[in-house]
């Protein structure tokens, strides 16, 4: 496997792995894994080549990564021995309802800043990446990609992965489904992830699978497309370990964000507006700041 860091060091794929062929037995596991003095959970398991690889998560800062379980010590272990942790307590916290459940509002000062890649013909909306790093250089900001998204546009992802790299911008990857469904008028009870035929497994594996192979870590957090979900889905949803990310502040639709929002724009070529009243927002001072990290939202 092409990966440059150290045997036991965190994996990162390089372009040149990006054959989704090579990915056997990706499989949702709830295990407890210990390296040196460090512990978490791993909740993804998959072989790549002849390597197996454990997605794990640290349970109190929410941090995500990709390790080779040969480098780890793992065992099966029960949610209930976590239930003081952040991350337990982030999913327990979930309200079912139709529109926006899961986290709406984080902690704190500042606000969470998220932006959508649904599914898009038209290019990434890069002045907007660029004014971030311009404001606030080394900021963290959350994208949820969605596969079809992704393999549209491997060459905005990689220039996203550069600022990554130069540690221009913290991004924090948010799974937001593969195929995003959306047919415009129908209600959305028959509408998004809840148009009959859906497999959810299906869209956040293959998803997850294609940041991986790009060079990205998953992180804990999945925004329904949409924001539109019932309990089936959020209950499924629980059961793969990942955290609904709703938001308090669409721009387009919500009044001005305040301290602890969570700002939700579409850097995807199809909300420029939402763009334009983020820099309103920033220019009148009428953003609470700082940019925080959505990992510190729950
Ligand atoms: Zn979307």
């Amino acid at each position: 496997m092409a990966v440059a860091e150290e045997e036991c060091g965190p994996v990162r794929l390089t372009q040149e792995d990006l054959n989704s062929e090579r990915f056997k037995d990706y499989q949702s596991v709830f295990e407890t894994c210990a390296a040196q003095d460090r512990s978490r959970l791993a909740i993804r398991r998959m072989k790549i080549d002849d390597e197996v690889l454990l997605l794990t998560v640290d349970p109190m800062t929410l941090e995500t990564g990709l390790e080779r379980e040969r480098c780890l010590s793992c065992a099966q272990t029960q949610e209930q021995d976590y239930t003081s942790t952040r991350f337990v307590q982030a999913l327990n916290s979930s309200r079912p309802r139709l529109f926006n459940a899961g986290l709406t509002h984080g902690a704190g000062e500042g606000v969470y800043l998220t932006g959508d890649l649904c599914p898009s013909g038209k290019p990434l909306d890069r002045n907007f990446i660029e004014e971030v790093i311009k404001f606030a250089p080394g900021a963290p900001l959350a994208l949820a990609v969605s596969g079809a998204w992704l393999a549209r546009h491997k060459i905005d992802f990689a220039w996203l992965l550069n600022k990554v790299q130069h540690q221009e911008l913290k991004i924090t990857w948010v799974n937001h489904s593969y195929t995003h469904p959306y047919v415009p008028g129908l209600p959305d009870q028959q509408n998004y992830l809840l148009k009959p035929g859906i497999d959810l497994d299906q869209e956040i594996f293959e998803t997850e699978k294609q940041l991986i192979l790009q060079g990205a870590v998953p992180s804990v957090f999945f925004r329904f497309p949409g924001l539109v979900a019932d309990e089936t889905l959020q209950t499924q949803l629980r059961a793969r370990h990942l955290i609904a990310l709703g938001a308090d502040a669409w721009l387009v639709l919500a009044p001005a964000p305040r301290p602890g929002s969570i700002v939700l724009v579409h850097p995807n070529g199809n909300e420029p507006h939402g763009l334009r009243l983020f820099s309103k927002y920033l220019r009148d001072g009428k953003m609470p700041l700082p940019f925080r990290s959505i990992n510190e939202a729950p």
